[in-house]
């Protein structure tokens, strides 16, 4: 017998049917004689139409508040999805984060899980029950509803598999898997049999949308291996792991992400303690800066470029408008129509060539590179926004992704 978390997206329960479905397949590996705990998303849409309720409500909703609302969504799930399993014949009982013993940090719409308190957890599947827990949510050590951030019933599920030693922890969603590119921009994007914590941290935080950052670290943490997989088909999907002593893949995969902007500062004085000053200020407005490049000065002034959440985009300009005057800078402009490609891959830690490749992949395509940054196993380039789709396809092409590339294949 084996212990087994789950986890549903929000399109695997959008509706009554689909909930019946997925109650069909959490029996399916129940009559297994595993012990079940399945973390579900709120409904389809649901936190989005919550969120612009809010909106309606007041321009800036209290965080507090916010939470207990936002908390509604999976509640509204949780409970439909145990109803479910119990027409089927089966023992279920949904529990809240709160209820569930997740107990996260005081920052509401964010916060973070610093415990799992899963006693209630362990006595009801002790009672041969099949415990459904709300995703995205938990109480604070203030006693206060939370929220972990968008996307964040993958936390809450990996979170689960940790404490409750799991022996697998299968996040369930409306894609098959993690892919070599979204498939939406590149139709032979390759499922990946498996990828390594660190690649999935690269990804998710490059904009590849398939598991939520935070609930990849707290894998990473804890040694939870992640299968992610589709809802709606019996095909294995991809193990998110340690890495294996295999011959790694040069590169792994293309990820987009186009929901940032940029601000460009021009003729900033250059002087110690500028950078440290700009930068500071938009940390004070809670702003979380992503890339960050300045030339190398002339005649004592040089640029800065940085991006940013598009939505943070109005705040830092406003904060950089403030400091453009102060500090002595000539300008600065504001550009939301761009768009980060970024090329993943831990063998690429090795390889001095994979940066100048694709540079010339995108130069002979005639794409302009506006920002490079890069880690020991990942090259973001900023690029138009206009031009992404097709610096992907290429890039993606380049590196030979679409077939099986020799490390890649060793590695399956
Ligand atoms: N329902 C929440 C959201 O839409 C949490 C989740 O789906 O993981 O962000
Ligand atoms: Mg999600």
């Amino acid at each position: 017998m084996g212990r087994v978390v789950q986890k549903y997206g929000g399109t695997s329960v959008a509706g009554p049917e689909r909930i019946k479905a997925v109650a069909q397949r959490i029996a399916k590996t129940a009559a297994e004689g595993n012990e079940m705990v399945v973390v579900v998303s709120a409904m389809g849409k649901a936190t989005d139409d919550l969120v612009n309720l809010a909106h309606e409500i007041s321009p800036v909703p209290h965080a507090r508040e916010m939470d207990m609302l936002l908390s509604a969504g999976e509640r509204i799930s949780m409970a439909l999805l145990s109803m479910a399993l119990i027409e089927l014949g089966w023992d279920a009982i949904s529990f809240t984060g709160s209820q569930a013993g997740i107990v996260t940090d005081t920052s509401h719409t964010k916060a973070r899980i610093i415990e799992v308190k899963a006693h209630r957890i362990e006595e009801a599947l002790a009672a041969g029950k099949i415990v459904i827990v709300a995703g995205f949510q938990g109480v604070s050590t203030e006693r206060d509803v939370t929220t972990l951030g968008r996307g964040g019933s993958d936390t809450t599920a990996v979170a689960l598999a940790a404490a409750l030693n799991a022996d697998v922890c299968e996040i369930f969603t409306d894609v098959a898997g993690v892919f070599t590119a979204d498939p939406r921009t590149v139709p032979n994007a390759r499922k990946l049999p498996f990828v390594t914590y660190e690649e999935m941290l690269e990804m998710a935080a490059s904009g590849a949308g398939v598991l939520a950052l935070r609930s990849v670290e707290f894998a990473r943490t804890h040694g939870v291996v992640i299968h992610c997989r589709s809802s709606f088909t019996e095909e294995p999907g991809t193990l998110v792991t340690e890495e294996e002593n295999l011959e790694k893949a040069l590169v792994t995969a293309v990820a987009q992400d186009t929901s940032e902007a940029m601000i460009r500062v021009g003729g900033v004085p250059d002087r110690p303690g500028i950078a440290a000053r700009i930068f500071g200020d938009i940390a004070k407005e809670r702003i979380n800066v992503d890339m960050i490049v300045q030339n190398v000065s002339r005649e004592g002034k040089a640029d800065l470029t940085f991006t940013m959440p598009k939505e943070d985009l109005v705040r830092s300009g406003d904060a950089v408008r403030r400091i453009v005057s102060e500090i002595g800078a000539e300008d600065f402009s504001a550009d939301s129509d761009i768009a980060k490609l970024s090329l993943i891959g831990a063998g690429m830690k090795t390889d001095p060539g994979v940066a100048a490749e694709m540079f010339s992949a995108l130069a002979e395509e005639g794409i302009n590179i506006e920002m490079i940054s890069t880690s020991s196993i990942r090259i973001s380039c900023v690029v138009n926004a206009m031009d992404i789709q097709r610096a992907v396809r290429v890039i993606h092409d380049r590196f030979g992704l679409e077939g099986a590339p020799a490390g890649a294949a060793s590695r399956a």
